[in-house]
């Protein structure tokens, strides 16, 4: 019999890192939720050989404090939660104090940040540990700017799970895409290889937001979109939901978001799904961008650490609402000819 004994910091970051951090989409998800959390309103997202070489973060916000910065790096080291009460209604995408350490512990990673509060800059770096080493000093406008290299590095069979790079990147450009659709008040910037892929503004209004939509999903969404805005029972729900003619053979243009969080939900699925039914032939699914704002008390976001599942306090009203806004927008242009639309 072998006895217990404390798996060391760096391999239980390792052990918790395959569960957050699967590829570099992952990385660049966790990336920029911190940053967004940080309350940055320009993105600028530098990446290489589809995020394996290099994923280099920089963004605006309020930046992080020199004696905080090895923290950040550190497992269950947070600035969002201090409470169980905290957690009842989180307001932001991060919470759990994983991400950083994780990814430190996978990667080479440098941290460089100026503190909004204070005059100089600081970096700490980690090479597969999950502290860093030491705090330079460095040169940085405010906010932060977060660089990871050689992802799975010292995880060889991570390593072998990654795909080509066309294909990592792709992952990655909806992982932007996403937050870019969840946030049209901040700007993104997104290159790769040293190309820009794109420039996208910020918008004051979230409904004059078509042009963003319109580089993010093609014109012809937009051109094929109703929109609608409703409110009823301390529920919101806004965005653009495709014309029946505009099906797909895929459900590949269906964003949720709940409370601004993109949202992979089965109740969701099935509300939107039902509103369709009688108006799209068998196998063909729904276009959406759809938004739903409710009392964040009301909804738990802790449910499974990438966060793509919510579970609703009261989920037949949540259903049902879905279910009878988005019928009703449809009833209006029914009924339609069947033709396909893929774009
Ligand atoms: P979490 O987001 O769950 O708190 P992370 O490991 O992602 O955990 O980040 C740890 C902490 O580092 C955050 O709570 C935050 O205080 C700080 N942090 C990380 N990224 C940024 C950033 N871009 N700007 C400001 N603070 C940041
Ligand atoms: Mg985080």
């Amino acid at each position: 019999m072998q006895r217990i004994h404390l798996l060391s910091p760096r391999l239980a970051n390792q052990i918790a890192a395959g569960e957050v951090v699967e590829r570099p989409a992952s990385v660049v998800k966790e990336l920029l939720e911190n940053s967004l959390d940080a309350g940055s309103t320009q993105l600028d997202i530098e990446v290489e050989q589809g995020g394996v070489r290099q994923i280099k973060i920089r963004d605006n916000g309020y930046g992080i404090a020199k004696g905080d910065l090895a923290l950040a790096l550190c497992r269950h080291a947070t600035s969002k939660i201090l409470t169980l009460d905290d957690l009842e209604s989180v307001r932001t995408l991060g919470f759990r104090g994983e991400a950083l350490a994780s990814i430190s512990s996978v990667s080479r990673l440098l941290l460089t940040s100026k503190f909004n509060k204070s005059d100089e800059a600081w970096r700490v770096e980690a090479e597969g540990k999950d502290m860093a080493t030491a705090v330079k000093p460095a040169s940085h406008l405010p906010g932060t700017t977060i660089e990871v290299r050689d992802l799975f590095f010292n995880t060889p069979a991570r390593r072998k799970f990654l795909r080509t790079e066309k294909t990592e990147f792709s992952h990655l450009e909806e992982v932007v895409k996403r937050l870019a659709l969840s946030r049209y008040d901040v700007g993104f910037r997104l290159s790769h290889n040293g190309k820009q892929i794109y420039d996208l503004r910020a918008v004051a209004n979230q409904m004059s937001a078509e042009h963003r939509l319109a580089s993010l999903l093609g014109k012809k969404f937009i051109e094929n979109a109703l929109t609608l805005d409703v409110e009823a029972a301390g529920l919101r729900l806004w965005g653009w939901i495709g014309l029946p003619t505009f099906s797909r053979s895929q459900a590949d243009l269906q964003y949720f978001f709940v409370n601004g969080r993109v949202v992979k939900d089965k109740l969701v699925a099935h509300a939107v799904r039902q509103a369709y039914r009688d108006v799209l032939y068998n196998g063909r699914h729904p276009t959406f961008v759809l938004y739903l704002e409710l009392d964040p008390a009301t909804v738990d976001v802790n449910v499974h650490p990438t966060k793509h599942e919510v579970r609703f306090r009261d989920g037949r009203l949540v259903h049902d609402f879905l279910f009878s806004k988005i019928h009703r927008v449809l009833a209006d242009v029914r009924p339609q000819s069947q033709d396909t639309a893929d774009l």
